[in-house]
């Protein structure tokens, strides 16, 4: 079944073709359905519907087909169910951070989508062929005929527009959005929760950060890894004058916890958040737990921005007070398919990101190469790019991440560097410290996003000493 799902895709300009022949004359047969019954005849359609498509195209009968804006791919095959292009932890060799054993369902996605514009070339301009938008899965339409729906003259999704800039209500910005929009180089660190009902621990590890950093990022379950609440910790924080950045991954509620977490955050005093799809459970210490993915990243983010701007939930009904956040979403440059991260970025900024925090960049030439796709879209101009940077202890210790972190790449020449050095730690600070100068060079680059696991008195050291705070920006 894969090796068709794969020939599919490599015929997807033909498939293309014969959907769009197929959608002109098959509303035709409406008043037959309609003179049959729409219950009967979706009755005769399902079973026709899922043998073909399951042969085909490894189907999911979702009710929601989208074959002809994904490249003839169904993203109903990714395990974490993305609707909007490729997660963060797509592997070197393009393979799936989940099943390793086949390749991104959005690479594929990708490739049947140049075929269908025409496109190839390892050089080809991929700007035509852009996925569109999808909003959130709709479960209720699980098992139903799509087909149906086609010949009744209903749309089976309709892609979301652009978030326009005149949709922000505008509200009393926090210190990190002033931060962003001053031209002081911005620096956000990335702090754990605990494993513990106690917070005096993480507010001791948070503190050493005061005067140091605009913004505290709490992760949510980062690595699929039990701690304590993004936001309750990120709460505790706000509590203690300190600024979170609460993370918002998708893998462990629905839309229903997810927005009712945002906005506790909100009336707890969090004024920022960031959204992401989120590390597949198999990495973390419950690999038998249930991932959800309801939504992902850029659902996510249009949710978000609707509670804020419009002050509606997802489902249209009114808040009776909005919350006010500054939005933040991710990007990875160092992880295939490259071409199509600038594409995945502008998709976020598209649905209402305002500030974007990168993977760790161990690779300043790649991040350059980004960055210039990034000026030449402008992108920069509509939100504010923060890249990771960070540092472990040794050749060993990152060795490790960089196989077993989704997404995170290390050159082999920055490794044997740190490998050759008598005082591995102090080598690893010494290049964190080299890559920030380097990436507060780039134009575009409005600040760094610190990271190190538990490592924080050697982060707050990497701040000073590379004179972080009394930087301005780049263009
Ligand atoms: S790498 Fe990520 S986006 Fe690609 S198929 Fe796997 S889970 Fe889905």
């Amino acid at each position: 079944m894969y090796s068709v799902r794969l020939w599919s895709t490599r015929h997807a300009r033909g498939f293309r073709r014969a959907y769009a022949f197929v959608e002109r004359i098959i509303p035709g047969l409406a008043p037959l359905m309609r003179a049959v019954g729409l219950t009967r005849a979706e009755a005769v359609m399902r079973p026709l519907e899922r043998i073909s498509k399951e042969f085909l195209f490894d189907c999911r009968m979702c009710g929601e087909c989208v074959l002809s804006s994904t490249g003839m791919a169904c993203p109903m095959n990714c395990p974490k169910q993305m609707r909007n292009g490729p997660c963060g932890g797509v592997r070197d060799d393009g393979n799936c951070e989940v099943r390793h054993d086949m390749p991104c369902v959005w690479i594929e996605a990708g490739l049947g989508a140049q075929r269908i514009a025409g496109l190839t070339g390892a050089g080809a301009d991929l700007s035509s062929a852009v996925m569109p938008s999808l909003p959130p899965r709709n479960h209720a339409h699980d098992g139903r005929s799509s087909w149906l729906q086609v010949i009744c003259g209903k749309p089976t999704v309709e892609a979301i527009p652009r978030f326009s800039e005149d949709d922000v209500v505008r509200h009393e910005p926090g210190s990190l959005e002033n931060a962003c929009h001053s031209q002081r180089f911005v620096v956000t660190v990335e702090v754990a929760p605990p494993d513990s009902a106690d917070p005096a621990a993480l507010i001791a590890r948070a503190a050493r950060f005061k005067g140091l950093v605009d913004a505290i990022n709490i992760t949510d379950g980062a690595g699929g890894n039990c701690h304590m609440s993004s936001v309750a910790a990120s709460a505790i924080l706000a509590a203690h004058g300190l600024i979170p950045v609460y993370q918002v991954a998708c893998r462990d509620r629905n839309r229903i916890a997810i927005q009712g977490d945002i906005l506790g955050a909100a009336a707890l005093g969090v004024q920022n958040i960031l959204c992401l799809t989120g590390d597949d459970v198999s990495q973390g210490d419950h690999p038998e737990a249930r991932p959800v993915f309801d939504l992902d990243a850029v659902s996510l983010l249009r949710v978000a921005r609707g509670m804020c701007d419009r002050g509606l939930y997802a489902s249209g009904r009114r808040l009776d007070k909005a919350p006010s956040l500054f939005i933040g979403a991710t990007a990875n440059p160092f992880a295939p398919p490259y071409a199509d991260r600038i594409l995945n970025l502008e998709k976020k900024v598209d649905a209402g990101a305002q500030f974007i925090q990168t993977q760790f960049c161990f690779d300043v030439a790649m991040l350059e190469t980004f960055m210039r796709e990034v000026r030449r879209r402008e992108l920069h101009r509509r939100c504010k790019i923060i890249v990771g940077v960070g540092t472990l202890g040794s050749a060993k210790a990152l060795r490790w991440m960089a196989s077993h972190v989704p997404g995170v790449h290390v050159p082999e020449a920055l490794l044997a560097r740190i490998a050759a050095s008598a005082d591995q730690k102090a080598e690893a600070k010494r290049i964190c410290i080299e890559t920030i100068t380097a990436v507060a060079g780039i134009d575009g680059v409005a600040g760094v996003h610190v990271m190190g696991h538990k490592n924080e008195d050697v982060l707050a050291e990497i701040i000073i000493e590379s004179g972080l705070r009394q930087r301005q920006r780049n263009a």
